[in-house]
This record gives C-alpha cells, structure tokens and sequence, in this order.
C-alpha cells in the first residue's frame, strides 16, 4: 500500500467516453493523485488522452501489463463491462486497489468471482462505480428518512432523453436500473426480495427490441414496495425522480437546481438534458473517496458485494421482464464477513 502523503499513481484501462472524464478530474479536479499510466485496445484513445490530459503517463500495450507495472499503486477500469471481470480479478491478485465502473462483471456469476477473490485475498480492494451514493441530494435525503417514520413505499422515475437506436429492453436494466437498485438499497439499508415488471402501452419512439416505458416492483426483505418507472426516450429532458413515503412523512430527492424565470405570463425553470451533468460533482466525490480509501488502505464506497447484489437483482428483473408481470424471487447468497 502506498505511503499516505504520496500522490496516488494510477493506471486507467479503457480511455473512452468514461475514463478520460475521470483522467481530466483525477489530474485538474482531485488532489491525492495522478494518472501514470493508460492503456485501451484503441490505442490513439489513449495518446489522445496523455497528450491533452495526462502527459505524465506512459501507455501501456495491454491491461493485464499496465496492472502488473511498478509504476501505479491503483487501478481504474473504464472499459466496456463484458471486459471489467478480468481487469479486476488481476487487480486483486495483484494487491492493488481497484475503481471498477458499472458493471462489476458482465454476469452475476463473474461479479461472484471477484467477491470470492477479494474474500479469499482478505481485505476489500474493490470499489465499484455507483456514484449516487455520492450525490449531494441523495445524501441528504437519506439523512431524512430518519424523520419520516419507518419506509413503507419508494416512488422512483429514472427518465432518459432519448438512447441509440441499439438500446434494447433488457438494457433498461443493466445500463439504467442498475443505478436505482444500489442507491435505493442503500437508502433503505434493506436488501430486495422479488421483481416484476408492467408494461403500459410502448410509446411511439419505442422499436421491436425495446419497450418503453416500463415499470419495475421491487420489494425489499423489510416489506417496502418500490415503484420505477423507466422511460428511456421520454423526450422532455434527463429526469431523476425519488420519494421516499415513511409512516409519518415524505422526503424526496431534491431537483437539481436551476434559475426559475418569470417570462411573457409563465413561469419555467430548465431541466436537464445529459446525464453527465446531473451526477459531475457526484463522480468528482467518489474518486476523491476512491483515492483517499487507496491512499489511507481503509475501504470505502460500494463494494463488490454491492456490485454482486445489484448483479442477482438486475438478473431477476430481466427474467421479470420476460415473466409476464409474475413475480421472480431474488435471493441473495450469505454475505460474507468482510463486507460487514
Ligand atoms: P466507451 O466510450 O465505449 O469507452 C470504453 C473504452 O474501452 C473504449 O475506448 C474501448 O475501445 C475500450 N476497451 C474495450 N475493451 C477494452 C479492453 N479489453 N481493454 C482496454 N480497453 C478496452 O464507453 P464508456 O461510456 O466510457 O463506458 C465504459 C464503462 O463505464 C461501461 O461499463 C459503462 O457502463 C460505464 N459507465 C458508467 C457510468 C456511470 O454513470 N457510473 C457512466 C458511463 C459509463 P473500443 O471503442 O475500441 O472498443
């Protein structure tokens, strides 16, 4: 583990759309660290990013290479889900703490994997890329459960502008749930039990390979019942919603704030279009959180159990899908202690 004080040498694996916004926040942003060294099997993306971000870093051929160098204490990987398993599990062989962005694994079975070799190496390395748990407005609002009496419902939307083309029904969960199953288990504290998923009528800019919108019912191990609503090609703007009803209040997720304008008889206010905007500051909190955990060796963040857990979940709300609105049973493997 590297000596607190140093700065934080890190390798980033897969420099696209992702992993160059966390290189220009980790070497302009942040404090603690500095990117050392890149590498992505579309290598100009790599030069592209030490020669307008990271001049300091070298570029390595492949990952598995970049993980094993001497020269960088920590891993970043950033690069497309089916690939992050590997790039993991090597971190952890290595010693090396890891920032895995969504997915942990391309299947529950591969997040498993990384759970049982952090487990066997027996100390928590792994933080996944759930930033939300990051996000001003979600921290406060779960500071506000507590005043609202004991959850008994969650109405959740999660509204996306418009997605390619290539966007297909199963993605909903994997690319967009996947971020209300970890924060909203975060929130309650509280693991989900059971999934289904309603359809209404697919809107207009739906297609053969995706319905949309959808809704999906969770119920948690507590009897709180979530309700997300999931409409990817709403149109009007990136729309994240959150209401928590306890026994003796409602809290919900503060709106991102915006100027209202009084203008020719209305009164408006913007809403936002791209998802980067909604979570920047997010993002910035949990790789300063990241570093700090790499730099210190005392864990942080969303583990690999959180990861594994939103893996079975967003599984089961898949089966949920192709289910006919019946119920699928979610049930999650003992958790072993390290992730206490
Ligand atoms: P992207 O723009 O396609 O970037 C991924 C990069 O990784 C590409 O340059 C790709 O090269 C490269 N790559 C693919 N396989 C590789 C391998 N085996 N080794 C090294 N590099 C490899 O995708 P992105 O939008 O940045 O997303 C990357 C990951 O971050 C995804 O898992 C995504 O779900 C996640 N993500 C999370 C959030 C969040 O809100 N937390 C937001 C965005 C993305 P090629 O283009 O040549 O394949």
């Amino acid at each position: 583990m590297k000596e607190i004080g140093k700065v934080l040498r890190i390798g980033i694996i897969g420099t696209g759309a992702i992993g160059s916004d966390h290189a220009r926040r980790i070497n302009h942003v942040l404090t603690g660290a500095r990117i050392t060294a890149l590498t992505d099997v579309h290598q100009p993306s790599a030069e592209t990013v030490r020669d307008t971000i990271a001049p300091d870093a070298r570029i390595f051929n492949s990952g598995e290479e970049l993980i094993s160098s001497a020269e960088i204490d920590a891993v970043l990987v950033t690069s497309l889900g089916a690939t992050h398993e590997a790039y993991v599990l090597q971190s952890i062989a290595a010693g090396k703490p890891c920032f895995c962005e969504k997915p942990l694994a391309h299947t529950s079975e591969g997040a498993k994997r990384v759970v049982d070799a952090e487990t066997a190496y027996g100390k928590r390395l792994v933080q996944v890329g759930f930033m939300r748990r990051f996000d001003r407005g979600y921290i406060a609002l779960k500071n506000a459960v507590r005043h609202i009496g004991s959850p008994v419902m969650i109405h959740a939307a999660h509204r996306n502008q418009s997605v390619p083309g290539t966007y297909t029904t199963p993605m909903a969960i994997h690319e967009t749930l996947i971020h209300e199953i970890d924060v909203l288990r975060w929130l309650l504290e509280d693991d989900y039990v059971s999934a289904r998923v309603v359809f209404p009528r697919s809107a207009a800019r739906s297609h053969s390979q995706l319905k949309d919108p959808q809704i999906v019912l969770l119920e948690t191990a507590n009897g709180v019942v979530i309700d997300v609503e999931i409409f990817v090609n709403c149109h009007y703007g990136y729309d994240i919603q959150c209401e928590i009803v306890g026994e003796d209040g409602v809290a919900r997720l503060p709106e991102p704030s915006a100027v209202e304008m009084r203008v020719n008889g209305t009164r408006q206010n913007s809403i936002l279009t791209d998802w980067k905007d909604r979570f920047v500051d997010s993002y910035d909190v949990e790789l300063q959180a990241f570093i700090r955990s790499a730099s210190s060796g005392v864990p942080g963040g969303p583990s690999a159990w959180d990861g594994y857990v939103a893996a079975i979940t967003a599984d089961a709300c898949v089966r949920a899908q192709e289910s006919n609105g019946a119920e699928v049973r979610i049930d999650l493997p003992p958790r072993p202690s390290l992730y206490d």
